[in-house]
């Protein structure tokens, strides 16, 4: 369907734009922090007894979207398109091929990098991905209560 409205949501300019709306509609809302799948596991952690933890905390590496300081545990919770889901192996857009070939790589290199200096200082890290999140919540949550216990 063609439509001469402007979308309603907020493009961020560095994104080509996508030919499809619902493309674009899609990459603008899973960009930010407080994405769905992060705020869907935060509420299960929450809801098992496994609270206690910080959200984005600015003080060390890459500000995991949830950190437990006590047990020195970082979460990050992944997207899986832009973060190029392991699991899913999600497929690339047909367009702009090398746009995103190398915001991706730049991606993959930054949660690499940043796994390694959280290492460094002692934390342990732990990636969580959407589709994981999708597929089996309790696991998920299962993971981290298994590091709460452990240390
Ligand atoms: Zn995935």
């Amino acid at each position: 369907m063609k439509t001469t409205n402007q979308p309603s949501y907020i493009r961020d300019g560095r994104a080509p734009i996508p030919q499809k709306d619902t493309t674009s509609k899609v990459m603008s809302l899973i960009r930010a922090k407080n994405t769905k799948p992060e705020m869907t596991l935060r509420k299960a952690l929450f809801a098992n007894g496994l609270s206690g933890y910080r959200l984005h905390w600015k003080k060390i590496p890459g500000k995991p979207d949830i950190s437990y300081p006590g047990i020195k545990l970082a979460i990050f919770v992944h997207g899986c398109f832009w973060h190029r889901c392991p699991n899913c192996n999600p497929p690339f857009p047909k367009s702009h091929k090398r746009f995103w070939k190398q915001k991706f790589e730049k991606n993959v290199e930054r949660d690499k990098r940043n796994s390694q200096d959280l290492e460094k200082q002692g934390w342990k890290v732990v990636t969580i991905w959407e589709c994981e999140i999708k597929d089996d919540l309790q696991n998920c949550v299962d993971i981290i209560r298994i590091f709460k216990l452990k240390y």
